[in-house]
């Protein structure tokens, strides 16, 4: 099911462009006040143009209404003053008036079909009734229909002793008939269809301007965006190298800083990875190259004594280890780096774990005369990958043995409290100067080159470490006086926070 509809909105992917959707937008905000203008208009001029046409004939038949009161014509329809009133009336409004009496009958139709009829309409009763005169606009035949009463101001018989001081009668309306008109209003409709027609040729016209802005509007705020789309593309296919920059939109401007900073950021990957590659190649080639030289000076010597070759070949062995011990460490730290996901977690009895790691270092520690003390202030358990672990107590204390000084001394202080375990590491060693402390962690780093070289240092130990210590989320710490010592304070949370 929803195969299908991805096929049917990939064929409307049209719809899912900007450009489509501004073109869109501009379009309907054109279009749309437009229409609701014209028919808001048209419909306005039609119920106005009614109601002034219904007003105006209402005064007319108002004052021939008081006129046939006057020439009594409900009694009498010979009057030719009425009969052509009514006529000019029915001419100029294209309209027929009935005048129905007051017992219903037509006694006059300006068409003259009607006449002696009895008309029994609501409108015609109610006004004969109430006495006042009401309209109705029948859209779809396209009349009016007006009743107005026919009444007679008379002066009314009141009841004796009720008379007035005047000696004058109460004023009474007594309606006496009603004229029924219908007026065609064929006229409003034609000038309605011809203003129609003009506003919809205004709207075509309108559509087809709308529709060019909407085209060019759309394309001209697109623009910008395939400038960027242009620019990041020539950095794709390496074209170019240096930032790129499309001010035009405060938009733009974010995608393309967040896009230079990325290039940033590659090519500062990109410098290290030449760095690394630089170093590992040096690094490896050292030993080789060592070898090499000792193997040679033997070859080029004839009748070289037996000490000799072993001495060198002592020399030979222990350059073939420090290769091996390069690339074991090339290959933690890689393993290191692949993921967190390797993490092993399992609950650790880190006491346990330190008293091993020092044990197996006694015999370094030994050969140098340097006292190595454990002192935990209470048993610590944590959730941590064990091997990971031990590599970042090796690594420390073997530092701290390594750069020491004869008869020195290494503490190793375990503590917790109830989210983290702090282990630190002193010795009494050479001490690290103020300005190789922010490098200690970079990869072949080594304050002193040709010492650590001397005691086989690689330079990835203390990287190694501290990648360790991070994937558990922990923090490393060192701080370190030159020819008094050093400290290094590992802090890792007890219970694991995967990500
Ligand atoms: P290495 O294999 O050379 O020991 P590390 O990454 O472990 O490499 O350490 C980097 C450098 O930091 C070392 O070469 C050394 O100069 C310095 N260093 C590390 N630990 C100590 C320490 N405890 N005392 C003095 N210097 C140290």
């Amino acid at each position: 099911m929803s195969e299908k509809i991805k096929k049917i909105w990939n064929k409307f992917r049209f719809f899912r462009s900007l450009r489509a959707r501004i073109f869109i937008i501009v379009f309907l905000v054109g279009i749309i006040p437009g229409i609701i203008l014209r028919y808001g208009i048209l419909e306005n001029y039609e119920d106005r143009a009614v109601s002034v046409r219904t007003s105006d004939m209402q005064n007319q038949l108002n004052i021939i209404a008081n006129h046939l009161i006057t020439y009594n014509y409900l009694a009498d329809t010979s009057s030719e003053v009425i009969s052509a009133e009514l006529e000019q009336l029915s001419n100029l409004y294209d309209g027929r008036v009935m005048i129905i009496n007051s017992s219903l009958k037509v006694i006059k139709d300006t068409y003259g079909t009607s006449e002696g009829k009895t008309v029994i309409t609501e409108a015609v009763i109610k006004c004969m009734k109430d006495g006042i005169g009401g309209s109705n606009y029948d859209n779809e035949y396209g009349y009016i229909e007006i009743t107005t009463p026919i009444i007679e101001t008379a002066v009314a018989e009141t009841a004796a002793g009720n008379e007035g001081p005047s000696g004058m009668g109460k004023k009474q309306d007594v309606v006496r008939g009603v004229m029924l008109t219908s007026v065609s209003t064929d006229s409003i409709n034609v000038t309605l269809d011809i203003l129609s027609r003009r506003a919809l040729l205004l709207e075509v016209l309108m559509l087809i301007a709308i529709f060019a802005i909407a085209l060019i509007l759309s394309g001209v705020l697109m623009k910008p965006f395939e400038r960027v789309a242009k620019a990041i593309s020539e950095v794709k296919e390496g074209y170019r190298d240096e930032p790129i920059s499309v001010p035009d939109y405060l938009e733009t401007e974010h995608i393309v800083d967040a896009f230079n900073q990325l290039q940033n950021r590659m090519r500062v990957l990109d410098t290290s990875r030449q760095e690394f590659v630089a170093n590992v190649s040096h690094e490896l080639k050292t030993p080789i190259t060592s070898v090499k030289v000792l193997a040679d000076s033997l070859l080029a010597q004839e009748n070289v004594p037996a000490e000799l070759y072993k001495e060198f070949m002592l020399d030979i062995a222990e350059e073939i280890e420090r290769e091996d011990k390069i690339i074991n460490d090339l290959l933690s730290m890689v393993k290191m780096d692949k993921a967190v996901a390797m993490m092993n977690i399992s609950v650790v009895d880190v006491n346990a774990l330190t008293e091993i790691v020092l044990k197996r270092l006694r015999p370094i520690s030994r050969k140098r005369d340097i006292e190595v003390v454990f002192e935990s202030k209470r048993a610590v358990t944590a959730e941590a990958d064990e091997v990971k672990l031990t590599l970042i107590i090796t690594n420390l204390v073997e530092n701290a043995i390594k750069y020491n000084k004869e008869q020195g001394w290494v503490k190793v202080l375990l503590d917790a409290d109830h989210q983290f375990f702090t282990l630190e590491i002193m010795d009494s060693g050479i001490g690290i100067p103020e300005e190789s402390l922010e490098h200690i962690y970079e990869r072949f780093y080594r304050v002193d080159k040709s010492h650590s070289r001397e005691i086989g240092g690689t330079g990835l130990g203390l990287a190694i470490t501290r990648n360790a210590v991070l994937m558990h989320r922990g923090s490393i710490r060192v701080s370190s006086t030159v020819g008094e010592g050093t400290v290094f304070t590992v802090k890792i949370p007890l219970n694991y926070i995967a990500s």
